[in-house]
C-alpha cells in the first residue's frame, strides 16, 4: 500500500520536514521554500500544539491552516499537521491538508482517537481514499495501545496508514528526550510487516546534534522514512527550538545518510545465520535446564517454608553476572535486562510450586 499519491517521488529515504509549529506566514513560506530546494516533498507543521503545561505557545490554530494551503499552492508539496479532536480533523480535511498525524499524547487516549476516527468515517469515500493518517506511538511504551489506535483509524475506512516512532516519555534526565526503546517499533514491524514506520529523530533526541545519528540508526534498522523538525530560524522557534535544524543543515544531514538496502543473500551470510540458529537452540535448551533447576529450588523452598524471593541473593547474583558480562563485552544494561527476565520467570514458576498450581 502506498502511503502517498503515486506522483510523489520522495527522497530516498522518505522525508517529511517542517517546523514544530506554524508560527507565521513568513516563517512557513520561508522554511518551505528552503526545504523544497533540498528536495523535501512533504511539509509538516503543527497548527494546534499540545503543551505539557498551560501558558506555553499552544499553536496559532485555525488561521494557520491557510498558511499550510499557501505552502501547498506555491511549492506543490504535500502538507501534514497534527489533529487531536473532531474540530481539528474536520477543519484540516476541509482546508486540503493531505496528511494528518495523531500525536503521542492523543494516541494514548482511546476516546480521543475514536472521536477522530468517527470524524474520518463520516467523510466521503473519495476523501478517505486520498487521505494519509500517521499515528505516533503513545507517550507510554504500550505497543497494544499504539496498534489499537491504528486499528480504530483503519476501521474508519482509511487505508493509507503509517506509524511514527517518536520515543517514549520517561522520568529524569537522559541522553534522549524520549528514549527510543527500539524493541517496540521492531516488534511492531514483526507484527505488521506491511505497515510503513517512520522515525521521528527530532522528538526522540530533543537536540539538534542527535538528529543525524538517530536518522542513520533508524535507516540501519529498516525504518521506511523520517519526519524531522526544521525551522528557518530555529533559535527563535516558539516551540521545541533545541531540536529544530535549519533546512540547510537538514540538507547536509540527508546527504550524509547511507541507505543500506541491498538484500544480497550470499552463501557466507547463510552460514552465519545457521550458526545463529544453532546458538539460539542451545540458548533455549539452557534456559529450559535453568528453569528446571529453579523449580527444584522452588520445591526445596516449599518444603522448608522459605519465601520465594530472597532479595539479597538476587542482588548478589545480578552484581556478579553484570561484572562477568562486562568481561565478555556485554553491556550492563543488556545483562540486567536478560537476567531480570529470567529471574521473573523463575519466580513465577516457583510461586506456582508454592501455591500448588505447578504442572
Ligand atoms: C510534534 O510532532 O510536534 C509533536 C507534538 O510530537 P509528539 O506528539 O511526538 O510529542
Ligand atoms: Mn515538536
Amino acid at each position: 500500500m502506498k502511503l502517498f499519491s503515486e506522483d510523489i517521488v520522495p527522497l530516498r529515504p522518505l522525508v517529511m520536514a517542517g517546523p514544530c509549529s506554524a508560527e507565521s506566514e513568513k516563517q512557513m513560506l520561508e522554511t518551505a521554500r528552503a526545504l523544497k530546494r533540498t528536495g523535501v516533498r512533504i511539509f509538516r507543521a503543527g497548527v494546534w500544539k499540545p503543551r505539557t503545561k498551560p501558558g506555553g505557545f499552544e499553536g496559532i490554530g485555525t488561521p494557520a491552516l491557510e498558511w499550510l494551503a499557501k505552502v501547498k499552492e506555491e511549492t506543490g508539496m504535500l502538507t501534514a499537521t497534527e489533529v487531536a479532536n473532531k474540530q481539528h480533523t474536520q477543519e484540516a480535511v476541509d482546508s486540503g491538508v493531505d496528511i494528518l498525524w495523531i500525536g503521542a499524547r492523543t494516541s494514548a487516549n482511546p476516546f480521543a482517537v475514536q472521536e477522530i476516527a468517527d470524524t474520518l468515517a463520516a467523510l466521503p469515500q473519495e476523501k478517505r481514499d486520498s487521505l494519509t493518517v500517521l499515528v505516533k506511538n503513545p507517550v507510554n511504551p504500550d505497543l497494544e495501545l499504539w496498534i489499537g489506535a491504528m486499528e480504530r483509524i483503519r476501521r474508519a475506512g482509511i487505508e493509507r496508514i503509517g506509524a511514527i516512532h517518536r520515543g517514549f516519555s520517561s522520568y529524569g534526565v537522559h541522553l534522549y528526550r524520549n528514549p527510543p526503546k527500539w524493541r517496540i517499533p521492531i516488534e511492531l514491524h514483526r507484527r505488521m510487516p506491511d505497515l510503513p514506520i517512520i522515525c521521528d529523530p527530532s522528538h526522540i533526541g530533543g537536540k539538534r546534534e542527535l538528529v543525524g545519528p538517530l536518522s542513520q540508526q533508524a535507516l540501519d534498522m529498516g525504518f521506511d522514512g523520517l519526519i524531522i523538525e526544521s525551522h528557518c530560524d530555529p533559535d527563535c522557534a516558539l516551540s521545541d527550538k533545541n531540536q529544530q535544524v535549519t533546512p540547510e543543515v537538514l540538507g547536509v544531514i540527508l546527504d550524509s545518510l547511507t541507505v543500506r538496502d541491498s538484500n544480497t543473500q550470499t552463501e557466507s551470510l547463510g552460514v552465519l545465520r545457521n550458526r545463529i540458529d544453532r546458538l539460539d537452540d542451545e540458548l533455549l535448551e539452557l534456559l529450559a535446564k535453568r528453569m528446571r533447576v529453579a523449580c527444584d529450588i522452588g520445591r526445596y523452598k516449599k518444603e522448608h517454608a522459605m519465601p520465594v524471593v530472597q532479595t539479597g541473593r538476587y542482588n548478589d547474583l545480578m552484581q556478579r553476572r553484570v561484572a562477568d558480562g562486562a568481561r565478555l563485552g556485554l553491556s550492563e544494561e543488556f545483562v540486567q535486562m536478560v537476567l531480570a527476565a529470567i529471574h521473573e520467570e523463575s519466580v513465577r514458576q516457583q510461586l506456582e510450586i508454592t501455591s500448588g498450581n505447578h504442572r
